[in-house]
Parts: C-alpha cells; structure tokens; sequence
C-alpha cells in the first residue's frame, strides 16, 4: 500500500505571518465540524475516513485540522513533512491526491517539531486558529472538514466565530459506545445547543470488533451507546464503526483506506456514514437549515 503521492517541499521556518486580510471560503459549499468528548474515540481517524469517502464519492474535499494538542491528521493521510507555502491569498493547502480533490491544512505543518506539544495560552491558540481559518486558499470544495481538539474549548468557540460567516456550519459528533464517552458526548451536544450549532449526527467508533476468522463480531466496550445518545437527544444517528487492524494499519502507513480496503468491516460503515451526510446536504436549501433538524439536547 503507497502514502499518497505528493513531493517534499522546503518547510516554513517562520511563524504566522503576512496572511491575507479576508477569508478564502467563499468557494466552501459546506463546512463539518468534527467533534469528540475526549481524546482517543477516534475523531481525526473519522475526519481523515470521511474525507477520503467523500472524496470517492466525487466531492472536492479539504480538511483543516485545528487540534492543536494532537494534530494527528497528516500522519494519518502520509502527508507528514510536507511543505506548505504562501500564495497571495494566503497559506496554499497540501494536495494529497493527483486530481488534487482532496487537501489538507494542518497546524503540525506549522510547527517547527511537530512531535513537541503546543503549550501556548489560550487567547494565543484562539488567534492562531482564527487567523488559520481565514487564511488557507481553500478554492472550490463541496466540503471542508475541521478537525477540532478534544472537548469545548475556548479554541472551538473561536473555530465556529470564524467560521461562522462563510456558511451553514454542521457537526459530527463522534463517540465510542460505552456510557462515559457517552457521557462526554451529551455535554459536547449541550455545547451545539448553546452555540447554535446544527448536529449532522453521531457516529460510534470502535463499536464491536469482527473476527477477520469467523466474522463475528464481539462488542468489546459494549455497544448501542451512540444510537441511544442520538435518540435521547433527537440527533441522526449516523452509523457505527468497527474497530479494524486494516483500518489501524492504513492509518499507521498514511493510506487510503476506502482506495486499498473495500472488503474490510470498516469501509461499508464509513461510506455509509458519507453517503447519510450527502443525503443531508442535498436536501439542504441553499444557505438555508437543514431537514435533518436542530439538536434538542
Ligand atoms: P482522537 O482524534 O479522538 O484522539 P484518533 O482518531 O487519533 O482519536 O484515534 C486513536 C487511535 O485509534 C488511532 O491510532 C487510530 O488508528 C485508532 N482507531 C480509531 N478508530 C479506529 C477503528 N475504528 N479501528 C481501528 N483503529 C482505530
């Protein structure tokens, strides 16, 4: 299995700087929050799935990864040391494909080690995501993926200030299925509801492991705790992700999984849960809600 095709370029050496005064989602058709309760449920590894699947459905897609504690996203798409350079309307994405359908921002591009931890303070980390925001020549996408850090933040308020004027925002809330991150879920929910955020749906990961033996699946950390949050609040449920050694493997050796694994028990519930969001957007008004409804937390 090859990481995505793509030269090295020379790295930045210097911080931010310079950018273009406005924003450059004026060609972004719809932008997705991805959102967890806590570290660790798999919310980059459902951004980075996502994306792809979008991207083989045909849609231009480009992901921005904010979580300035882990930005695990490049690492996951084999774009890990790639360069990113300016243009004159800004920061110029990394393309991880030939067509250039799919592109990533990341904030480990950004960083001098990328294995170091941000340890800024907040009001510094909110800047940088606005200014990181506004400034990526994003062009034309059907969809920009945000991967945001863990929890709610003062770094997630300023995701949705920035973000917000460009466009009708939604939110994927990921989960894994047992009662605590459930937990941490519902407050996540409470914090769309406050904010005025539209939820697109939760996702449970790592909901059952399939023997690649006998096929059957053994709920390791029980299961049905996503489809019972979403009902309770009265949110889609968008679908639930096995855990899979393929998907662990392509993610470690920064493939494309929808591309390299079309039998394992991952791909039809990641492409399902695509397929959901499509549905949603199109029957979105144009910069109109969407039938799929507010959250009720
Ligand atoms: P988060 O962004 O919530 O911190 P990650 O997406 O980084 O979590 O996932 C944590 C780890 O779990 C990663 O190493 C990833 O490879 C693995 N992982 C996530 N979801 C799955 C899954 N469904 N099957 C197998 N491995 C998974």
């Amino acid at each position: 299995m090859e990481a995505f095709l793509g030269t090295r370029e020379e790295l930045p050496t210097s911080g931010l700087g310079g950018f273009a005064e406005h924003g450059n989602l004026a060609g972004v058709r719809h932008v997705l929050l991805v959102l967890s309760g806590k570290g660790g449920v798999g919310k980059s590894t459902i951004t980075a799935e996502l994306a792809l699947a979008l991207r083989h459905a045909g849609r231009k897609v480009g992901i921005l990864d904010v979580d300035l504690c882990g930005p695990s996203v490049p690492r996951m798409l084999g774009a890990q040391g790639r360069a990113v350079h300016q243009c004159d309307g800004g920061w110029v994405p990394v393309f991880l494909d030939r067509d250039r359908s799919i592109c990533l921002m990341s904030v480990g591009f950004l960083l001098e080690n990328p294995a170091e931890a941000v340890v800024w303070r907040g009001p510094k980390k909110s800047a940088l995501i606005k200014q990181f925001v506004s400034d990526v020549a994003w062009g034309e996408l059907d969809f920009l993926l945000v991967d945001t850090p863990p929890g709610t933040s003062d770094e997630h308020l300023s995701a949705l200030e920035a973000l917000r004027p460009h466009g009708p925002l939604g939110a994927v809330v990921v989960t894994t299925p047992q009662a605590v991150a459930v937990g941490d879920v519902r407050r996540e929910l409470t914090f769309c509801r406050k904010t005025g955020l539209r939820v697109l749906g939760v996702v449970e990961n790592m909901s059952g492991f399939v023997c690649p033996h006998c096929a059957e699946c053994s709920h390791v950390f029980s299961s049905g705790g996503g489809k019972e949050l979403a009902q309770h609040a009265g949110v889609p449920f968008l679908g639930s992700v096995p855990l899979d050694p393929q998907l662990t493997r392509s993610l470690e050796e920064g493939g494309d999984f929808i591309q390299d694994f079309p039998k394992s028990p991952a791909f039809p519930a990641l492409t399902s849960i695509a397929q959901h969001i499509l549905e949603g957007h199109a029957l979105s008004p144009p910069g109109g809600s969407s039938p799929l409804g507010p959250c009720t937390v």
